[in-house]
């Protein structure tokens, strides 16, 4: 993946929304194939029925919206997790994102997961 594509991400997609107020960070995750941003999308909050609130991380909204798991061949997915600050913080993916990027890159060719 190019720096300029990453660069124009951030700098595209780090707005974090005032509202709702536990939400003073944001993670961002996007697929790049062929220096085409062909997917992205942001970590969300829903409510549960059970235990209040989950959290659907940025790398599990990003698969869903690709929708077609065979554009992963060669590509890059790439997280960055932006504050309302503009602050880029380290975005490693926890260990159940990495446990399905892992099968990402084995099944569909995932090529690389880079985070800030
Ligand atoms: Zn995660």
């Amino acid at each position: 993946m190019r720096q300029s594509v990453a660069r124009a991400l951030i700098e595209e997609y780090s707005h974090v929304p005032n509202n709702p107020p536990h939400n003073s960070q944001v993670h961002f995750a996007a697929i790049i194939s062929r220096n085409h941003v062909v997917a992205v999308a942001r970590n969300t909050i829903a409510k549960s029925n059970r235990s209040g609130f989950f959290t659907k991380h940025a790398e599990r909204a990003v698969l869903e919206r690709l929708g077609d798991m065979s554009l992963l061949r060669g590509a890059t997915l790439f997280v960055w997790r932006s504050t309302r600050a503009s602050e880029i913080m380290n975005s490693k993916p926890c260990k159940a994102c990495a446990a399905m990027l892992d099968k990402c890159c084995e099944k569909w060719g995932l090529k690389n997961v880079v985070w800030t």
